[in-house]
């Protein structure tokens, strides 16, 4: 079998993989808060993750893997919407507006997602379909000393729980000096984190013990996990930023409501993504969704190919001129393997690339290298989730016959070796280049493909 070594934040250290139970190997991965679209940086561990997930039913058998990603959908920022809608005169009660706002962010990303090659998960559990097991998990810390309830709400007790800081390395002293923790007469200790709060009627609420109330964000994941996976299970992954304090608050609540479970025995974090080199951010204009890509006319598909260029340990860039690149690329390849059966089985190299810690840029390193067994191609992409054919529809779209510049810029050039002048050349590749042909000049000859950005209207004329 093959030999799956993944990078553990728990030890710092790249691991043998070995599942619990090879016949269903589990991984959990947080998912999105359901108010609004995913921007990109979102899209990122669900591509990553996705490809391993197919990694783990290439090697373990595609009904040996169970995965889970959840929904947030207990948020204040969907009550918000859901207020304004109501105030704005929309019918229903708040309960209903907030329904239809999760089920309205829900299917858009379901429909984003997909557009991105992504696999659905075998579970996608909604937190207000579990706030029983959400209600019994707190219970059961406050009887076990973990936790207290303190007007309308429940605190958990960071100082109980020992290994508290391990995930992330830093120790509890440092993180209070370190962190804007929120200090508040219902809390203990500083640091303490909210399992259970109050709503008020303006606010959607569950009976518990300590009140009509909501959960924390927190104790949700424990909850689904527990339920859906078990006390201990293979792989918790999600993006760097939920490591401190999502992740190591997930794992004190479990640890210390599971104590012989373990909870997660590998933590797979992904890097943080950019825009042209700089962080994404609202202020800066560079802040955009997934289908504003999809909507500029850039392919799910090729969003994918560019976010598995970059290993999800590193920060990614996300770049026009990559995006162009990756689409001249998959065109290429589409092109190699229309109409072709794939081979059996992957290639053994795009295995082993990925079986080591997910090296997705060393896997399609090797896809280069198979233009000329395009069967081996097609099924060996595929478990990068590219070339598919549901994915296809894209570069079906009937292409700009560029043979004619190609043949004017050959000429020219020819003309230009003898001349030594070389202006004319220059000017019609600019002139190629303004209207988004990728233009590649090789001894071999002159080859023109439309990029992303491609406008067959700002053709030059020849
Ligand atoms: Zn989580």
């Amino acid at each position: 079998m093959t030999e799956i070594r993944l990078h553990n934040t728990k030890t710092r250290r790249k691991e043998v993989f070995e599942p619990l139970d090879p016949q269903n190997v589990r991984m959990y991965l947080c998912g999105p808060t359901v108010y609004d679209r995913a921007h990109l940086g979102n899209a990122r561990p669900v591509v990553v993750f996705d490809v391993l997930y197919r990694l783990l039913r290439q090697v373990y058998g595609a009904d040996h893997v169970t995965y889970v990603r959840n929904f947030t959908d207990v948020d204040d920022k969907i009550n918000a919407t859901a207020l304004a809608r109501k105030e704005a005169g929309a019918e229903g009660t708040l309960e209903d507006l907030i329904r239809e706002r999760t089920e309205e962010t829900i299917g858009w990303y379901h429909a984003d997602m997909d557009a991105l090659g992504a696999l659905r998960p075998n579970f996608e559990p909604r937190a207000t379909d579990y706030i029983g097991a959400m209600i019994a998990m707190i219970a059961d810390l406050i009887e076990k000393g973990h936790a207290y309830a303190k007007d309308g709400h429940v605190l958990f007790r960071v100082r109980s729980y020992q290994n508290y800081g391990a995930l992330s390395g830093r120790s509890v002293d440092d993180m209070i000096a370190g962190a804007r923790v929120e200090v508040a007469p219902f809390k203990e200790d500083p640091m303490d984190f909210v399992l259970w709060k109050p709503s008020d009627d303006e606010l959607p609420g569950w009976d518990s013990p300590w009140g009509r109330g909501r959960p924390g964000w927190h104790i949700e994941c424990s909850a689904m996990s527990y339920e859906l996976l078990g006390a201990s299970f293979d792989i918790h992954a999600g993006g760097i930023d939920l490591q401190f304090p999502h992740h190591e608050n997930e794992i004190a609540q479990s640890c210390c409501a599971h104590p012989d479970g373990g909870f997660a025995r590998f933590w797979l974090h992904n890097e943080m993504l950019q825009v042209e080199g700089k962080k994404m951010s609202k202020s800066l204009g560079n802040f955009f969704t997934v289908r504003d890509l999809l909507d500029q006319g850039i392919p799910g598909e090729v969003i994918r190919f560019v976010f598995l260029q970059t290993h999800y340990g590193k920060p990614m860039d996300w770049t026009a001129e990559k995006a162009a690149q990756a689409e001249a690329t998959l065109r290429r390849w589409r092109g190699l393997v229309a109409g072709i059966e794939p081979a059996p089985s992957p290639a053994p190299s795009v295995v082993a690339a990925l079986a080591d810690d997910l090296n997705t840029a060393g896997a399609i390193a090797e896809l280069h290298q198979m233009a000329g067994d395009p069967a081996l191609l097609k099924a060996s992409a595929a478990l990068l989730g590219l070339l598919e054919d549901v994915m296809g529809a894209w570069a079906e779209a009937p292409q700009v016959d560029l043979s004619a510049h190609a043949v004017a810029l050959s000429n020219i050039r020819a003309k230009a070796m003898e001349t030594k002048d070389f202006s004319a050349v220059d000017a019609l590749k600019s002139a190629l280049m303004a209207a988004g042909v990728e233009v590649r000049m090789s001894k071999a000859g002159v080859e023109l493909l439309p990029g992303a950005g491609f406008d067959a209207s700002k053709l030059p004329d020849v």
